[in-house]
């Protein structure tokens, strides 16, 4: 059972702010930054690894267009697109969905920060990432 496939089927209701034959938003139950917004396909996959390719850039392209609509009606200063993907990502909805976070100041209630970390050595990085 996947709670996002019930909302998909209309088993769990839901604010939906677009749907169409591949792909459903609706606003996040958590609302982290007013307007927080779910993109996700219609079709069950776990996360953007393991997604096919279709449902992958439906969604990127409703997300594209969504954010851009979401700043706008909302006045908000930016918005973070973002998909979690794993349990050590943060990921707790097991279908694959797109995170429209509207961004209104640096005191909003999400804190997406790049702390200082040790130094690497990128050829040793590339080289592991190239596989
Ligand atoms: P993630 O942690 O990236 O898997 O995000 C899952 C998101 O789904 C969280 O932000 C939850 O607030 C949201 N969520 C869970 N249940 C519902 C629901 N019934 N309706 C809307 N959003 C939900
Ligand atoms: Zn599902």
């Amino acid at each position: 059972m996947c709670i996002f496939c019930d909302i998909i089927d209309h088993k769990i209701p839901s604010a939906v702010v677009y749907e169409d034959e591949k792909v459903l938003a609706i606003l996040d139950i958590s609302q982290v930054t007013y307007g927080h917004t779910l993109v996700m396909p219609k079709k069950h996959v776990r996360n953007i690894i393991e997604a096919d390719e279709e449902s992958v850039l439906a969604c990127v392209s409703v997300a594209k267009k969504l954010a851009a609509q979401i700043v706008k009606n909302t006045k908000a200063n930016g918005v973070n697109v973002l998909t979690n993907c794993g349990e050590a990502a943060g990921q707790s909805v097991d279908h694959l969905h797109f995170h429209i976070i509207p961004r209104y100041d640096e005191n909003d209630a999400i804190e997406l920060k790049f702390n200082e970390s040790p130094k690497q050595d990128l050829a040793e990085v590339l080289k592991t990432v190239k596989g």
